[in-house]
């Protein structure tokens, strides 16, 4: 199936096989992807497939219905890992990195959820040990789609890019 014929529906499932853990987070709390950071997220995706204007003529429209709320217009900045990693998220704000942020016993539970078998599970858990976070995010993305990522993730939306490179091959 064409990228750009990928319907509002399909996100969920993209999600699911493509969104780095990071993300994943996000998208399942309730809070989702801030729509601002939604928007632009699919729009960086969309927009490459089938050009900014029809994204935003037949898609923005949607991912707001989607939301059922029009977003405060904030700057959205799309974060490297590595400043993810470094920031702080406070109190109840789901941003920020789980390797680094989620308790051994919640990251064992995402990773499980991910696909991420035994093996490999213990390795990306000792990269944690070792605060080699990005590293166990390479790991996860090794576990999940079975090849090997040399260049290593240091981009929520790289992880998301390889994947779909990835899985349409
Ligand atoms: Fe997200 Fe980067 Fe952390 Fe992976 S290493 S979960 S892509 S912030």
């Amino acid at each position: 199936k064409d990228f750009a014929e990928m319907s509002l529906k399909d996100i969920d499932q993209v999600a699911k096989s493509s969104f780095p853990l990071c993300m994943r987070h996000l998208f399942e709390k309730g809070v989702g992807l801030k729509l601002d950071d939604a928007l632009a997220f699919w729009k960086a995706e969309f927009s490459r497939k089938v050009g900014a204007e029809r994204f935003d003529k037949e898609y923005a429209y949607s991912i707001r219905h989607n939301y059922g709320k029009e977003g405060k217009r904030t700057d959205y900045t799309p974060y490297s890992c590595q400043k993810i990693i470094s920031s702080t998220p406070g109190v109840g704000d789901h941003h920020g990195c789980p390797y680094r942020q989620f308790s051994e016993e919640n990251l064992r539970a995402a990773l499980g959820k991910m696909g991420v078998g035994n093996r490999a599970l213990e390795d990306v858990i000792d990269k944690v040990r070792n605060r080699h976070y990005q590293l166990a995010c390479t790991l996860t993305f090794e576990a999940v789609h079975g090849t090997s990522c040399d260049a290593g993730i240091n981009h929520p939306n790289q992880y998301f890019s390889d994947s779909k490179r990835i899985l349409e091959l």
